[in-house]
């Protein structure tokens, strides 16, 4: 226990600040100290505040933890966030001012100049933006859930045969929205064609993530072209996403499906823990994939694809689906906070817990 690093979870009651919970339980490298919300749910047992909705119990040193409100008073570096945006800037921002380290999954802090858009299979190299920034701690993102899925699927065609243009559909899980999220009476035997700002992220965020560091600045990637529309779907976990795309020169099907298959990336190389073995798996079966079937393939860490075929309008078509509160963003999340660690970001906030 000495040995592990303590992480403090800011908006630990919620959806992704649960999985958070559920996926620290015996994580080699981090141990949860502490829990914070809103004042609703401060000075309240973990369990109290909570409606614990997982799959697995809730660990019971965890239960009995008090929850704290979000105030840079932790005793732990390293934070985790999975605020209300609403709140999130502000909070996170004091966080890092007050020399904490935040990873976070809110949209707030993601198009800050010095600020990473992490996905570490994607452009770990972006990380020396931390070099730059102003916090005596720093901060670090995670990408909209419904990118990193599509990015991760898309990256390694990109560095193969470069992309000019995406039209993307998804259909997006439930857990998506947060708890207790839309009500049963709206989506059940229904599909909701809007999720507020979804459309926006996923046609600005993959221009970053995808973009090339020069002098210590991110010059965004803005050859590509990218149409978005989001759709809620009664679906409870796993987002799916149609995607069209055209590249400058358009490869053979066999070489699209070899670069998918190729496809590593540092967290791989560096075996961190929660890196899936391999980022994207490709499924043949002209069914899949499905949220039920494949969202929780490598423990929900790696996009699946599928269905891939030449397209009337765009080069070809393919599906992919990937876990949102998994590798959308607690898992993430932690892979993110794994890569940090295995890179030295994290030594100047940890000098004193003798990791
Ligand atoms: P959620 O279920 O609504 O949880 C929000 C959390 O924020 C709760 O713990 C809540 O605490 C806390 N909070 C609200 N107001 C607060 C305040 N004034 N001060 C301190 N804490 C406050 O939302 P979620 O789905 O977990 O999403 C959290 C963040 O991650 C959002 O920014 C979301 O966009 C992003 N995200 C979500 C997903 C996903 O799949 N769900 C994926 C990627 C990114 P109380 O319980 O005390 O109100």
């Amino acid at each position: 226990m000495e040995n592990k690093i303590k992480v403090g979870i800011l908006g630990a009651t919620g959806s992704v600040g649960q999985k958070f919970i559920e996926l620290l339980k015996n994580h080699p490298w981090f141990e949860i100290a502490e829990l914070g919300a809103s004042e609703r749910s401060a000075g309240k047992k973990y369990s109290d505040a909570t409606n614990w909705i997982m799959k697995t119990p809730l660990q019971k040193n965890v239960a009995d933890l008090i929850v704290k409100e979000c105030l840079p008073n932790f005793e732990s570096k390293l934070i985790f966030s999975g605020l209300d945006s609403s709140v999130a800037e502000q909070i996170e921002t004091d966080f890092a001012n007050a020399g904490y380290f935040v990873i976070s999954n809110s949209r707030n802090h993601r198009f800050d100049k010095d600020v990473p858009l992490l996905i570490p299979e994607v452009n770990a190299d972006h990380l020396e933006l931390l070099n730059a920034q102003p916090y005596k701690g720093g901060i670090v993102t995670n990408p909209n859930c419904s990118t990193i899925g599509m990015v991760l699927a898309l990256k390694p065609l990109h560095d193969a045969f470069k992309i000019k243009k995406i039209n993307v559909v998804t259909m997006q899980a439930l857990s998506g929205g947060g708890y207790p999220g839309v009500p049963s009476m709206d989506i059940i035997d229904n599909v909701i064609p809007f999720i507020s700002g979804e459309e926006e992220k996923m046609e600005t965020e993959p221009l970053k993530i995808l973009g090339k560091l020069d002098n210590g600045e991110i010059i965004f990637e803005n050859n590509i072209k990218i149409s978005a529309q989001c759709n809620r779907v009664a679906v409870i976990d796993g987002h799916l996403e149609t995607v069209q795309v055209e590249f400058e020169t358009k490869p053979t099907k066999d070489e699209i499906i070899a670069a998918w298959e190729n496809f590593k990336g540092l967290p791989q190389e560096l075996k961190l823990p929660f890196a899936p073995i391999k980022p994207v798996h490709y499924f043949s079966q002209n069914n899949l994939p499905q949220p039920k079937l494949q969202r929780d393939i490598e423990n929900g860490m790696a996009a699946s694809v599928g269905r891939l075929r030449e397209d009337s309008l765009f080069h070809y078509k393919f599906v992919v689906l990937s876990h949102n509160t998994v590798r959308g963003a607690a898992g993430g999340t932690i892979l993110n906070a794994e890569l940090l660690k295995a890179k030295g970001f994290l030594d100047k906030i940890l000098w004193a817990e003798k990791v």
